[in-house]
């Protein structure tokens, strides 16, 4: 199928530097491929650390002037791109699908997603309120400003093409900051897509940049070493975020991560069952389970275990798999062959441990990047299943007996961004939500992203919250200024 877009333009092959459209240096390209059909969809500049650091300058040369706007003017602009996304929501969606593989009515819902976080973010930028503190001594004053925090640099992955750089750029421009962004280069697409959006918007040159390439750790290095640079904001991996990280010590610039997962989803003896498939459907099979809140290990209670996988087998069946942009589907491809021998070796793995494949476990019959949607029963904690993100269509049916347990067993991971579990007993709502080592707790509910809450990991899942007024904070620096002589 064609992307056939209603409006061509929106698919950029060039970047976005200083308000021009730019192709690398020496003029080098990358490929970018569907997922789906293996397809050539087309070229983006292959850049690196030059091209890099003038995207960094640029964005400094433009941020007094961009810094000085009022909240409220920040925020008509960044209100014109949301509104210019949802305008243009079907083509961006074919175009994230064509790149990404996602179905179609996840793509138009992440585009939605997406734009949200400008929206509430242009709003909530009006409302960076300072403080007055009542002063230690009776010719003093106390004021507390926050200011944004300067140039950030944005590293987004492939999985959330769209949403993950709308949470980044939202806050982050409506604080006041100007930005360079590198999108994955599976999708880079959808980022240079939003950056025509944000020129036809009239976003001032410099304010917005993004540079693309396949040497990463060039364009990473870039970004954590130039001066000018005083924020980054990565998501993806918890190698390479603990690699940035590291790079950033030297300067002493701030640091938000975004990381892998290992979600636990606990369905309780007394969960309503049909809610916990829903539940577990929605969070497990996403993005064909690419997602870093995907419900990774399924604990269920023995009593209900037999009924659960009954009911989830059920739900699984009806998947559609397939090219979203050649019908209706609910399962899409992976993104490549490295993500495809992950969820391989994480199924044959499971199986010489003891695990039993109800569904799925091979390849899907489509050929390609396609895995079929899979049930494995009899999983246990020592499988690399239980242990890793799968990121990919798997569902591992952990056993057990007691509240106690099952709290030991969700905790046993270096991972902290979301949990889930399933119960209608209120005490242990709350006696779960607070014993879940996690940022992100889903009480009754498998869907918890939104724009107007915080969303973020504890221990290795890394640090920092994206969307919500503390999503805001993390993009401004405070500072106390202490008056004296009144
Ligand atoms: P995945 O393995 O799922 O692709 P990554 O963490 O490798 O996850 O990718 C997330 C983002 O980080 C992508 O934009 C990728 O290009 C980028 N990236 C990968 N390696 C580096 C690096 N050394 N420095 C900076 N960015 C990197």
């Amino acid at each position: 199928p064609s992307l056939s877009l209603v409006d061509p333009t929106l698919l950029r092959t060039q970047c976005l530097i200083d308000g021009s459209w730019r192709d690398a240096d020496g003029g080098a390209v990358c490929t970018v491929h569907n997922p789906a059909s293996g397809a050539r969809l087309g070229t983006v500049p292959d850049m690196g650390a030059t091209e890099t650091t003038r995207a960094i300058e640029a964005a400094q040369a433009a941020l007094p002037a961009w810094a000085a706007l009022t909240a409220k003017q920040r925020a008509h602009i960044l209100r014109k791109m949301h509104d210019l996304m949802l305008q243009h929501q079907d083509d961006l969606a074919r175009l994230m699908t064509a790149e990404q593989g996602k179905p179609l009515a996840e793509a138009r819902g992440e585009i939605a997603y997406s734009a949200a976080f400008l929206e509430w973010f242009a709003e909530e930028g009006k409302r960076l309120y300072g403080d007055v503190i009542p002063a230690h001594a009776s010719d003093k004053r106390i004021l507390v400003l926050r200011q944004p925090i300067g140039v950030v640099a944005a590293i987004t992955p492939w999985n959330f093409p769209s949403a993950m750089l709308g949470r980044k750029i939202g806050p982050a421009l409506a604080a006041g900051c100007t930005v360079v962004c590198k999108p994955a280069l599976q999708t880079p697409y959808s980022a240079l897509a939003i950056a025509e959006l944000a020129m036809r918007a009239g976003m001032p040159r410099g304010v917005l940049n993004i540079v693309t390439g396949q040497d990463a750790a060039a364009i990473g290095e870039t970004m954590t070493s130039h001066p000018a640079v005083r924020k980054i904001s990565f998501t993806g991996s918890t190698g390479v975020g603990k690699r940035l990280l590291a790079q950033c010590a030297p300067g002493m610039k701030r640091v938000s991560l975004e990381l892998g997962g290992n979600a636990p989803f606990i369905v309780f003896e007394d969960a309503d069952l049909d809610a916990a498939v829903a539940g577990a459907m929605a969070s497990k099979y996403r993005n064909s389970g690419q997602t870093c809140v995907c419900a990774n290990r399924l604990f269920v209670h023995a009593d209900v275990y037999d009924a659960f996988a009954e009911k989830l087998m059920a739900a699984v069946s009806a998947l559609r798999v397939g090219d979203g942009l050649a019908g209706p589907t609910e399962q899409g491809p992976l993104i490549d062959e490295k993500a495809m021998l992950k969820v391989e070796q994480h199924v044959a793995d499971a199986c010489a441990k003891g695990a039993r494949v109800a569904m799925g476990g091979r390849r899907h019959a489509l050929g390609g990047m396609f895995y079929e949607p899979t049930v494995l029963l009899d999983a246990s904690v020592d499988m690399l299943v239980a242990q890793e993100e799968t990121f990919g269509p798997v569902a591992p049916l952990i056993r057990f007996d007691s509240e106690q347990q099952v709290i030991a067993m969700a905790n046993a991971t270096e991972a902290g961004l979301a949990g889930y579990f399933y119960t209608r007993d209120l005490g242990r709502c709350w006696r779960v939500t607070e014993a879940l080592e996690c940022g992100i707790v889903g009480v009754n509910t498998g869907l918890i992203s939104t724009e107007v809450a915080p969303f973020g990991g504890i221990k290795q899942s890394g640090f920092g919250r994206e969307g919500s007024k503390y999503g805001l904070h993390d993009y401004t620096e405070i500072k106390y200024a202490c008056i004296g002589g009144i």
